[in-house]
């Protein structure tokens, strides 16, 4: 899995691609938006093991298209059209299951179940384009455990991947509008 910065770079280019406006509201939704399928990490600490429930249910395309339909209705973004919203939020949302998709994984299961309900079945990709993220699997030592130096270079990783095709797409967005 990429880390928040991977994803809430993947964000901005998204943003810029689908020809948004950048202020402060597109910004602050996109970034939720874009680490949102993560918040499957929050029931594991409940439980003791914040990687239990990871990967499940919100790592899924159906959960990019209800996350769409939700934000649509109720974020401030609304003004500017359901389905435009729908769409760029939707596609905000799958961005981070691609980039999960594209991302080494060293715990099972391995990848994303892309097409739950209706299969349970895990996809991931043949080669890694992003690494992996180092976390303990108990909620005590969980936080601290990400300050370690793999995950500094997982960061760097996603910097220098993600920043040129940000600024590539917030271009293309700018010339075509
Ligand atoms: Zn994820």
């Amino acid at each position: 899995m990429p880390t928040t910065i991977g994803h809430s770079l993947a964000a901005f280019a998204v943003n810029g691609f689908n020809r948004v406006p950048i202020n402060k509201s597109m910004m602050i939704t996109g970034i939720v938006v874009a680490n949102l399928a993560d918040i499957d990490f929050l029931p594991g600490f409940f439980v003791g093991d914040p990687n239990r429930f990871h990967h499940g249910p919100t790592h899924s395309i159906a959960a990019a298209l209800f996350s769409g339909v939700l934000f649509a209705l109720i974020s401030p973004l609304r003004k500017l059209g359901f389905m435009r919203v729908f769409v760029l939020l939707s596609g905000l949302y799958f961005s981070h299951i691609l980039l999960d998709f594209f991302a080494a994984d060293t715990s099972s299961p391995f990848g994303v179940p892309l097409f739950w309900p209706i299969s349970d079945q895990y996809f991931i990709s043949g080669f890694s384009i992003f690494s992996d993220v180092h976390k303990d699997s108990s909620s005590g030592s969980f936080i601290q455990s990400l300050f370690v130096m793999h995950n500094f270079w997982t960061i760097v990783r996603e910097i220098l991947i993600l920043t040129p095709l940000t600024y590539l797409w917030f271009k293309l967005g700018k010339t075509n509008s």
